[in-house]
């Protein structure tokens, strides 16, 4: 027995897991179970490390709320025996996925951090290594004895997001994820330091952990453009089965206060559709009723996003839909932040 934190990896796939055959130059996925053999630099970190692997490795392109469910269930399963999860995914999607999983398991008192790379994990300039190894680190970071991040994060290239906060925005640079409205937990340089005054806290004693298994998947993005037609918005409004829309609009939540439109929107929330109104804008949060092209939405019930990110919103609309709440319950959770998801101060 030793008393070093016991770390699970848990790999779905992405860039991070591949290596180069250097006789045809192609991208092979690699065994992840040989993953400490692979990268003898793990053994001079400060705990004990398992690993296990989707049966099929997937480009995060595919990632869906099946896999969601299967990473959620990997946890549960192994939530007592391990001190903090690494997840490697790819970057693509990494946003979405991790804000998911971030709603799905409520009480949560460990950490866990998703990360991947831009460069496979056997290219000589990888990224690779280091997020892998920083969030390990990450991971097993404890103070008086107890995890100093107990919640779901991102770590990508020197900074730790929290997951849910977080956007990708580059394809290309290294530093591929930003998270606008929300400073990062932690950055690594010479030292890892915390912002520990910003990590969710543990309030009370143990919490027993609760794994929300259902989410609804009937949703969709609008995201509004000038001269956006309306047989294009009804045809959206009216998919059968449709529970939810996240509104992408302007500036400060701002959309065309034609009466076509706004009526449009009426007859969705009539029929129970729940509307949630996020800004295009990259920084910045909805503020409905700052000005007149945002006053009507607020007074037909669209719900106000504040300043989430169209990732999170998904996953928290996916999630608060299958609570069957009431209208005015939906409203109230949906604007409240959940997992720090959005900022409460945001009252318009
Ligand atoms: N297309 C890859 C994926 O998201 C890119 C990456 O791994 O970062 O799975």
């Amino acid at each position: 027995m030793t008393n070093k934190p016991n770390i699970l990896l848990i790999y779905t796939g992405g860039t991070i897991g591949m290596v180069k055959d250097y006789k045809t130059n192609a991208l092979i996925a690699f065994d992840f179970s040989q993953i400490v053999e692979k990268i003898p630099e793990l053994q001079q970190l400060n705990c004990q490390i398992e690993s296990i692997s989707f049966d099929e490795a997937i480009d995060s392109s595919n990632m869906n709320t099946a896999y969601y469910l299967e990473i959620v269930e990997i946890i549960e399963e192994n939530y007592t025996r391990f001190d903090g999860f690494v997840i490697l995914t790819g970057s693509d999607t990494m946003s979405y996925t991790s804000s998911a999983i971030s709603f799905m398991l409520e009480n949560l008192q460990k950490p866990i951090i998703f990360t991947g790379s831009q460069l496979p994990i056997g290219d000589l300039r990888t990224d690779a290594k280091e997020n892998l190894i920083t969030s390990i680190e990450i991971a097993s970071a404890t103070r008086n004895g107890k995890p100093i991040i107990s919640e779901v994060c991102l770590y990508f290239e020197y900074k730790l997001y929290r997951a849910n906060r977080t956007t990708k925005i580059s394809s290309e640079q290294f530093e591929a994820f930003t998270s606008m409205n929300f400073p990062p937990l932690a950055e690594s340089g010479v030292h890892l330091n915390f912002n520990e005054h910003l990590v969710h806290q543990i309030e009370g004693g143990e919490k027993k952990i609760i794994v929300r298994k259902n989410l609804v998947n009937e949703i969709v993005i609008l995201k509004l453009f000038p001269g956006i037609s309306k047989v294009v918005v009804e045809s959206i409004l009216n998919i059968s089965n449709l529970r939810g829309v996240v509104l992408e609009t302007y500036g400060s939540g701002n959309a065309p206060n034609s009466k076509n439109f706004i009526e449009l929107l009426r007859n969705a929330i009539n029929k129970g559709i729940k509307i949630v109104n996020v800004t295009q804008c990259k920084s910045g949060s909805v503020m409905m009723g700052h000005y007149d092209t945002s006053l009507l939405l607020k007074e037909i019930g669209v719900v106000n996003g504040k300043d989430i990110t169209t990732e999170s919103a998904v996953a928290k609309l996916m999630y608060l839909l299958n609570e069957n709440l009431s209208i005015v319950e939906f409203k109230h959770f949906f604007e409240k932040s959940l997992r720090g998801e959005l900022t409460d101060k945001y009252h318009f």
